[in-house]
């Protein structure tokens, strides 16, 4: 890496790894060693990158009639081999945003569902190598790349969504439904996914356990807090979050405190350090579970 991005990636962040919430979640085994696999709840899987920065999790949901991924991580593993251990049904994918470690392995799948939104339909085309080399720099990872994995050609295939949606529309499943969120702030396409059976809210990168970024292209502070202020009016209707990163299943008032944490932002409050991410001068503000990133005021 040419620059330091070090307020971004703490040295041996792996130190830190497992998280606790693992050794409590049941582990089933598959081939490949690149990913873990967890099921959450009975027809609930995720699928964990442990070894790579992004701690990437990608989430099948089974219903009675269809099967839903949410999200295709980084690309560095096999992760349709991955989900096709754990169920013969035909898998739709369903990406949270358009961001090179949700969509990596899209082109692995027959059906692709999309919110219709200027940012997926681009998507559409793959990423070239130069947006992805950093996800497998030095320091990235810390356990060996997969066999037959090639850094040298590591690009995001082009991909065709075979569906189009929009906020408000909801996935039936069978025995439960997705409804569909749209969440911008970290992307302006970012979206939430409630389901309402189980009393979970899918949050993609609106929220997880780690660095919460607002800083990049297309992320704002203001769209951001407006989307809380949505999520939050759901409160009752989902106990969980399980988010696309680090941890899979977390309780929920750290959407409150994310919240509560932003607003404080917004208005000129917070401590944070300042810093660089490839170009973009950026703040970090720390807090306990989770830390938000914002660009630096010009
Ligand atoms: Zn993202």
């Amino acid at each position: 890496m040419s620059e330091d991005r070090s307020l971004l990636i703490a040295k041996n962040w792996w130190d830190k790894l497992p998280r606790k919430i693992y050794s409590t979640l049941e582990r089933v085994p598959i081939k490949q060693d690149w990913f873990q696999v967890y099921r959450v709840l009975p027809d609930i899987y995720v699928f964990y990158e442990p070894y790579q920065y992004e701690e990437a999790l990608s989430t099948l949901i089974l219903g009675e009639d269809k099967a839903i991924l949410i999200d295709t991580g980084c690309g560095i593993g096999n992760l349709r081999e991955a989900v096709e251990e754990v169920t013969d049904m035909p898998v739709m994918v369903l990406n949270t945003h358009a961001h090179n470690d949700h969509i990596a392995q899209n082109y692995m799948f027959d059906e692709i569902a999309m919110l219709d939104h200027p940012w997926s339909h681009k998507a559409q085309e793959g990423l070239p190598i130069s947006e992805m080399a950093h996800l497998v720099a030095d320091g990235m990872y810390w356990k060996p790349l997969p066999e037959g994995f090639d850094k040298e050609n590591y690009v995001v295939p082009g991909f065709k969504v075979t569906k189009w949606f929009k906020d408000g529309d909801v996935f039936d499943l069978g025995n439960r439904t997705l409804e569909v969120m749209h969440t911008p702030g970290h992307t302006p396409d970012s979206l939430c996914l409630l389901d309402r059976e189980d009393k979970l809210l899918f949050t993609g990168d609106m929220f997880y356990t780690g660095g919460i970024y607002t800083y990049l292209n297309g992320g704002d502070i203001p769209t951001f807090v407006d989307s809380y202020m949505r999520m939050l009016d759901h409160y009752n209707e989902y106990e969980r979050l399980m988010p696309s990163h680090n941890e899979p299943w977390v309780e929920k008032q750290l959407l409150k405190d994310v919240f509560k944490a932003v607003v404080d932002i917004a208005e000129g409050r917070g401590i944070y350090k300042e810093g660089t991410d490839r170009g973009t001068p950026i703040r970090k503000y720390e807090y306990e579970r989770f830390s938000v990133v914002t660009r630096a005021p010009e």
